[in-house]
């Protein structure tokens, strides 16, 4: 993608990425709105579902009655309380007052004060039975109280049995959903990436390499990012191992075409110079000519130095002459950067060919290329397509 040298190329390169990638993100909304909406495949599930409906009914009611007993028994103590705190008060004064009254009669010892004696005691007796009263109104609500509140959890302990093994069952049943959920994730995610590894193996670098890229990016992200909230428990492993064995495919991938690419090097380098300088592309030798590398070999050449006229390791021709003004120039070169003349080829002398086999001792010394002729096929047709 960095061949291109022409400036609005590249701007176009550039802008077929942002195609590319815009068209990614257009895809990876439309498969995350896919992807969302499907556990509503799924209806939900609801702990209903998996209880005893009608005995689970009954518990709650039985539970939401014992509450309510409770709540009024509760109430009903606290009255009963205040009640008695009252008699006992009532009690207590009456019986403050009597003592002292009969201190004072003991005192004065008069007869005729017995009746009212018996009517007081008569009186204090009646206050007496009175708290007593109000105490056992107490008790009794007391008794409700606790009574209601044992009932209210006997129930709720039943109801909780009866839940617990709802729950069981529906974290079961979830499991399931969930496994069904991730396998339509997955048989839809799985082919996608299928077809990104196939796309990226054949079609990356055709006319329409943006929206391929674009789908291949797409593809990846909905496997290893959108899949990753929807995965069970044990989805770690099956994401894993599908990295593992992608990085597997790429990487064996990788080395082949770099075992390739070497044996392709290799081939051409043993080529005669006129045909390696016919397969390289204007525009890929240029390129590496800009980085400082052989363009035959793509290894260092110090191309400023201004005597080195062949690649000290391949011996293919970097610098001729001009046929016309005899300046020393790029063997690249389509003119001369001097006198403007075409560096017409002429395929008959072609003197910076280094013999076939491409062996550095058999080529002419720097300096002593003839000049005129520059070797042909430094314009080949065929744009960089390397
Ligand atoms: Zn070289
Ligand atoms: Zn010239």
């Amino acid at each position: 993608m960095s061949k291109a040298l022409r400036l609005s190329e590249k701007w176009f390169r550039r802008g077929l990425w942002l195609v590319a990638l815009v068209f990614a993100s257009f895809l990876i909304g439309l498969g995350g709105t896919i992807v969302g909406d499907l556990p509503k495949v799924e209806a939900p599930l609801q702990l209903d579902d998996f209880l005893d409906r009608n005995a689970a009914q009954a518990l709650r009611a039985q539970v939401k009655e014992a509450r309510q007993a409770e709540q009024e028994a509760q109430t009903a103590l606290e009255q009963a309380r205040l009640q008695h705190a009252k008699a006992r008060s009532e009690t207590q004064a009456e019986r403050e007052t009597f003592s002292n009254w009969l201190a004072a009669r003991r005192a004065t010892q008069r007869a005729e004060h017995d009746p009212e004696v018996i009517a007081r005691t008569q009186a204090l007796d009646a206050l007496k039975a009175q708290e007593r009263r109000a105490q056992q109104a107490v008790q009794a609500q007391d008794q409700a109280l606790l009574d209601a509140r044992q009932a209210a959890q006997a129930a709720q302990q039943r109801l909780g049995r009866l839940e617990q093994g709802g729950y069981e069952k529906m974290a079961a049943e979830r499991r399931k959903v969930e496994l069904r959920v991730f396998l339509y994730r997955l048989a839809l995610t799985l082919p996608l990436l299928v077809a990104a590894g196939w796309l990226f193996a054949k079609k990356r670098k055709s006319t329409w390499w943006p929206f391929v890229w674009g789908f291949i990016f797409f593809a990846v992200f909905a496997f290893f990012v959108e899949l990753v909230p929807y995965l069970p428990s044990y989805g770690g492993y099956v994401r894993y191992v599908v990295g593992i064995v992608v990085t597997a495919l790429v990487g064996r991938y990788a080395i082949l075409a770099l075992n390739r690419y070497l044996e392709r090097q290799k081939q051409a380098e043993a080529l005669p110079e006129q045909e390696r300088r016919k397969e390289l592309g204007y525009d890929v030798a240029l390129a590496r000519l800009a980085k400082g590398v052989c363009p035959g070999c793509e290894r260092l050449v110090d191309l400023k130095d201004g005597v080195t006229d062949y690649c000290p390791h391949c011996g293919i021709g970097l610098f001729d002459r001009c046929g016309a003004c005899g300046t020393r120039k790029s063997a690249f070169a389509r003119f001369c950067h001097a006198c403007g003349a075409g560096a017409a080829p002429s395929g008959t002398a072609s003197p910076g060919v280094a013999p076939a086999g491409a062996v550095p001792s058999g080529m002419p010394p720097a300096g002593v290329a003839p000049t005129g002729t520059p070797p042909q096929g430094a314009m080949p047709g065929a744009a960089g397509n390397r």
